[in-house]
């Protein structure tokens, strides 16, 4: 079915605090296949937005649910990574858990390891990485395993622009199957836009999903799409939103 929902939100609320609401009241059906882009300045709820979909935090109020179940706890296809392991060995961690650690599994996880950019860090420890190298890890250990959900927290955050470019064309490649929803956080616009189906543009205290834009470039997507009029059009359509809410006021 084209328009699977695989990811829905009904009310879906998290308050830390009295007046911390880190989400207030995200309402969005995901179809299966998609790629979204989480968009919004640091601080406004992105994170907990993406740890409230994996399970791995509790929702003050509303509905979260992955395939038509509730989430309740954390996620099997979402990989926390072990400190003590270097990164191949986090990588191969779920071959090791079924039994699988032959040489083909190795030679994917050492491809992994390199279209995500980490070369050369095979044998790093997690404390020796960047947090956008762990999430690059992360990643990496998703593709090893074949999870069907992607959640990725600005993965390439850290990285210079040209790194950053190539691995978006390379994500675009991983991700183009329809068997494969993802939501990408990030606090860059055009990046946003070059990846996604569609962008969640989030604005803070209290977060929330002030605008869903349709992204309907072309694909596959290429970097010189960016400097085209309809790119354009698209990063301030993002901007307004966003400046829209700079102190603070309701749409
Ligand atoms: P983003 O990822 O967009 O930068 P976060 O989701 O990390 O934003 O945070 C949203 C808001 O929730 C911030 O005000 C942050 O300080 C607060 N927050 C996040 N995690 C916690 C926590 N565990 N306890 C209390 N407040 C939190
Ligand atoms: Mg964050």
């Amino acid at each position: 079915m084209a328009d699977e929902v695989v990811i829905e939100a009904k009310g879906l609320s998290k308050a830390f605090t009295e007046t911390v609401i880190a989400v207030e009241d995200a309402i969005f059906q995901i179809p299966k296949g998609s790629f979204i882009s989480l968009v919004g300045p640091s601080g406004c709820g992105k994170s907990t937005l993406l740890r409230l979909i994996a399970g791995l935090i509790d929702k003050t109020d509303g509905n979260i649910s992955v395939r038509n179940a509730e989430v309740t706890g954390p996620r099997k296809d979402i990989g926390l990574m072990f400190q003590w392991r270097t990164a191949i060995e986090n990588v191969l961690l779920p071959n090791e858990i079924r039994g699988d650690v032959g040489p083909e599994a190795k030679q994917k996880a050492w491809d992994g390891l390199q279209l995500v950019g980490l070369k050369d860090f095979e044998f790093a420890f997690p404390r020796q990485l960047s947090g956008g190298m762990q999430q690059r890890v992360a990643l990496a250990r998703l593709l090893q395993t074949g999870a069907d959900i992607m959640l990725l927290d600005e993965p390439f955050g850290a990285l210079d622009e040209f790194t950053r470019e190539r691995l978006n064309v390379e994500l675009l490649r991983i991700v183009d199957d329809p068997e494969i929803t993802t939501i990408f956080v990030t606090h860059n616009i055009t990046e946003a836009i070059f990846l996604a189906d569609k962008v969640f543009v989030m604005t803070p205290r209290p977060g929330r999903i002030a605008a869903m834009i349709d992204i309907n470039l072309p694909k596959p997507r290429t970097i010189e799409m960016e400097t085209t009029p309809e790119f354009n059009a698209l990063i301030k359509e993002v901007r307004d939103v966003l400046s829209g809410h700079l102190d603070g006021a309701p749409l």
